[in-house]
């Protein structure tokens, strides 16, 4: 089959790779879409993603497709079902699977190489999406609801003022999902000016360039205090805004994947007396269903965490460039039949 490789950090082609092995208890999927994440960006500079990395590998895990075989003791799957695949498969007897934490499984792995013509993930792993979803939207599954679970944990209350710092892909549905969640002002921290009008129109409040202003200075003059905070960048300059704009009690999120050997000083001092609650969230743990009917539903317009959608040739000069990675998500088309 073909696939979008990294064969080591920095060095990413289009290649003929070997098909995972099918077992009987395995759907095999053909990819008709690949979203490009910001770990495999992280594993591109040679670097962790979700789990360390192992070369040579196809990138990839956020797909849509069509099944192409099933394994002897599959039920439920038939060839030709359109589907989506939550990438991250737990074994479901360890201490952490027993007690509810099946993200924190002991033996967990990620079973999508998704810029591949072929997956064979457990059926397990495999989710039905409905006929009103197109596959291109399917794609944004597992993105979706790894933010699902960083709502769940940011738990924002009705009219409460939240602040996303960073408005990439995630930002973007991020602050989609706190319209939804009703908040009453919503704050964008994001260096991309370009970003400002799309998030106004959003429907946030405040759009803060920290490369412009001060962004806890700017919120202070706009008279707004920070009960929430999603942190979406994940370096340590994102992390140290999203705890200084934090207001009095306020819980933050750290959302954003963070280098491994990344560190963060902050002021415990200022965290004491604010009473922050700071929370990690990691993963999408039983958000699959939800993010599938959220997109069913029509309520996240995702062309606003789009930035572009691509042929799997031009994979690797993105992944030199983030030309636009860098402004929102791509989505790489696998399967070139691919119509919807
Ligand atoms: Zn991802
Ligand atoms: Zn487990």
């Amino acid at each position: 089959m073909i696939a979008g490789v990294l064969l080591a950090p920095g060095k990413v082609e289009i290649t003929e790779f070997p098909e995972p092995p099918m077992g009987e208890d395995c759907v095999k999927v053909a990819v008709a879409w690949c979203g490009l994440c910001g770990t495999d960006f992280h594993k591109f500079a040679g670097k962790a993603g979700s789990r360390p990395v192992t070369y040579p590998v196809p990138l990839g895990h956020e797909i849509s497709g069509v099944v192409a075989e099933v394994g002897a003791k599959v039920t439920g799957f038939k060839v030709g079902d359109r589907v989506t695949v939550d990438p991250n498969w737990s074994c479901g007897h360890c201490y952490y699977c027993q007690n509810g934490k099946r993200h924190l499984c002991e033996n967990s792995r990620g079973v999508v190489k998704g810029m591949a013509t072929y997956i064979c993930p457990p059926v397990e792993n495999v989710y039905h999406i409905p006929d009103s979803l197109s596959l291109r939207e399917a794609a944004l599954t597992e993105p979706l609801g790894c933010c699902l679970h960083g709502m769940d944990l940011l738990d924002v209350r009705l009219g409460e003022t939240v602040a996303i710092v960073g408005m990439g892909a995630i930002g973007s549905l991020m602050l989609q999902l706190c319209r939804h969640s009703a908040a009453g002002k919503i704050v964008i921290v994001e260096p991309e000016e370009g970003k400002r009008e799309l998030a106004l129109r959003m429907g946030a409040t405040l759009f803060v360039n920290p490369t412009a202003e001060d962004p806890k200075e700017a919120i202070a003059r706009a008279g707004i205090r920070v009960d929430k905070v999603m942190e979406c960048g994940g370096i340590p300059a994102t992390i140290d805004t999203a705890l200084d704009i934090a207001g009095r009690g306020a819980t933050v999120v750290l959302f954003g994947v963070a280098a491994p050997e990344a560190r963060v000083s902050f002021k415990p001092y200022e965290a004491f007396t604010k009473e922050l609650v700071i929370k990690t969230s990691y993963i999408n743990p039983g958000t699959t269903g939800r993010a599938i009917a959220l997109l069913a539903s029509g309520a996240i317009d995702t062309s606003l965490a789009i930035s572009r959608q691509m042929e799997l040739e031009e994979l690797p000069e993105e992944m030199a460039t983030r030309r636009y990675s860098r402004l929102g998500k791509v989505l790489v088309r696998v399967d070139k039949s691919t119509r919807d």
